[in-house]
């Protein structure tokens, strides 16, 4: 067993590490300290959150500090907020010990002119987010010239929020001759040309994504239309009255949806995601830790940097962009010596990304029918007598009404007076769930009639005034949705290409988006049309049929 000693820390760091109860270096803490400690090559790492990344690059740079230099000596850059402070936090933790080291968090949506306070006062590492890290840099408060480490975390999601300009500018202040540390879930082109561009020979190290929990988790799939998702999200959290966890949606626009509809239907639920204000966003994770909040429903970039320990269930909303985002979901339940459940739901043309999915994780994941009435019914009315047997009794306050109470109650006898109370429940569940149909479409991903009648029903039909003329592909008609479009990833069914135009089924959800966000778009110069088809029935022959493109399946492994 290879121990934190053999990794040639410092006492100070030792101290710490014994402090916290870490007993043993993690995969990534294994490669990544003694690199770090013993060369001033540049490090290249992929590791997800959840592996012990954080000490893999705070312990190495903490021990490199030099005591007597009072600058600026360290930068780490994160994606968000939370992250930011989770990581100044730690770096803080390690670092207690060793004199002289004063670690600064800086982030938007705070007062600039504290953090300003701070840094004034001296320290040693800063840990930012870029933006506003730059705009430090731009007003001379936060000076970079002297850095001896940059370490770039979660560098893919920092680039998938847009901060690319930043961190150049960022990079640009920055001296020559320093030691990078580049630390990314996944290895997306964007991330190597900015390997190319800012480190030098850097030494490869990759951790195979360890879920450590992953045998505390179940894994689960049901198969639903697009339309029903809401109504099968109702249904498992109605099957779980106890449940405490996160739905995860695709976009913002998603999230607010799911969750306030939830909220008008009863349940207790609330968003997460980027439209939210610091504060508000601030609200709902504390409500959502103390647990006074059941379900959250978030965006994965709005939910990082929340660590929950205790979650019941991770559910996705639809199929997650990539596997990677899956792992990273799923690995926040079953924690410790918890149980958890990961639950996602798909639709019939969905199904072969199961496999695909269940070789990534290494592991079966369950088919199951969405509950229907009775299932629920049943389990609600236990939990109901679950509830009744074990709620607390504050005698002070019922002394008062029982006299009068059991002189009303005093005809009925034990089994007569348990089923009123039982019926009072008992009575509005009943009324609930019993136009409560099956909503499972499973069957329909091996019948061909049904799934066709499903697309049908599931995709809108539109026309493109682009065509085989135009160099149309299905590739190029991908690029222009995600070009047009506010969100990437829509649904899409069948494309057939003509010469000068081409028909192509999207996500009926989004027909209104689809034709807003077309409105007066223009493609090579040429205003470009896409509108709802008139034709239900195509009378010529197309000169391409692509059928079945399903965007979930050109998804996996895309970004
Ligand atoms: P990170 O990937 O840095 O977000 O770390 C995930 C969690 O693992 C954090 O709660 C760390 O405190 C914890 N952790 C990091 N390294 C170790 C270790 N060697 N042993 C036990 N826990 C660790």
């Amino acid at each position: 067993m290879i121990t934190f000693e053999q990794l040639g820390l410092r006492a100070e760091l030792l101290s710490s590490i014994r402090e916290l109860g870490y007993e043993q270096p993690t995969p990534i803490q294994q490669e990544a300290i003694p690199q770090v400690v013993g060369s001033e090559k540049d490090l290249l790492a992929t590791a997800q959150t959840g592996t012990g990344k954080t000490a893999a690059f705070g312990l190495p740079m903490l021990h490199k500090l030099e005591d007597n230099v009072k600058s600026i000596q360290g930068l780490v850059l994160c994606p968000t907020r939370e992250l930011c402070l989770q990581v100044a936090a730690d770096l803080k933790t390690y670092s207690k010990h060793m004199r002289n080291v004063s670690v600064t968090a800086v982030y938007g949506g705070s007062s600039i002119d504290q953090q300003i306070k701070e840094l004034r006062a001296g320290s040693q590492i800063v840990v930012g987010t870029p933006g506003r890290t730059l705009d430090l840099i731009r007003r001379k408060k936060l000076i970079v010239s002297d850095i001896k480490f940059l370490v770039l975390d979660e560098a893919d999601e920092m680039l998938s929020m847009g901060f690319q300009d930043d961190l150049d500018a960022i990079l640009a202040s920055s001296p020559d001759h320093k030691q990078t540390l580049l630390f990314s879930a996944t290895m997306p082109s964007p991330i190597l040309k900015m390997v190319n561009k800012y480190m030098t020979d850097p030494v490869t190290i990759t951790v195979i994504s360890e879920n450590k929990s992953s045998e505390n988790v179940t894994h689960a799939y049901f198969v639903v239309k697009n339309r029903d998702r809401y109504a099968a999200i109702k249904r498992l959290a109605d099957l779980n009255p106890d449940i405490y966890g996160i739905i995860f949606c695709r976009t913002r626009r998603e999230t607010k949806e799911v969750a306030d509809s939830l909220a008008q239907d009863g349940y207790n639920a609330d968003a997460l995601h980027g439209d939210l204000s610091q504060a508000q966003r601030d609200q709902v994770m504390r409500k959502f830790r103390r647990k006074n909040l059941q379900l959250l429903v978030a965006t994965d970039v709005a939910s990082r940097g929340l660590d929950v320990d205790s979650l019941t269930h991770v559910i996705n909303y639809n199929l997650p962009d990539d596997y990677d985002l899956y792992i990273h979901r799923s690995g926040r339940t079953g924690r410790g010596s918890n149980h958890g459940e990961s639950l996602l739901l798909i639709n019939p043309s969905e199904a072969r990304a199961i496999k695909a999915l269940e070789r990534k994780i290494g592991k079966k994941i369950e088919l199951r029918k969405v509950p229907v009435g009775a299932d629920i019914f049943e389990k609600q009315l236990f939990s109901m007598i679950d509830r009744v047997e074990n709620v607390s009794i504050d005698n002070s306050k019922m002394d008062a009404f029982m006299p009068a109470i059991l002189e009303k109650l005093s005809g009925m006898d034990r089994e007569d007076l348990i089923k009123r109370f039982v019926s009072i429940e008992f009575n509005r569940f009943a009324e609930y769930y019993k136009d409560n149909q099956d909503i499972n479409a499973n069957g329909q991903t091996k019948d061909r009639n049904a799934q066709r009648n499903n697309h049908n029903e599931d995709f809108a039909t539109f026309f493109l005034s682009l065509g085989r003329r135009d160099k149309m592909e299905p590739t190029t008609i991908f690029r222009i949705l995600d070009e047009f479009l506010p969100f990437k990833g829509i649904e899409i069914g069948k494309i057939e290409i003509f010469k000068n135009h081409t028909i192509i089924e999207l996500d009926s959800q989004h027909k209104d988006v689809v034709i807003s966000s077309f409105e007066s778009a223009e493609y090579k110069g040429r205003s470009l049309i896409m509108r709802l088809s008139q034709f239900t029935q195509k009378t010529t022959k197309p000169n391409k049929k692509y059928k079945g493109k399903s965007s979930r399946g050109r998804k996996f492994g895309r970004r």
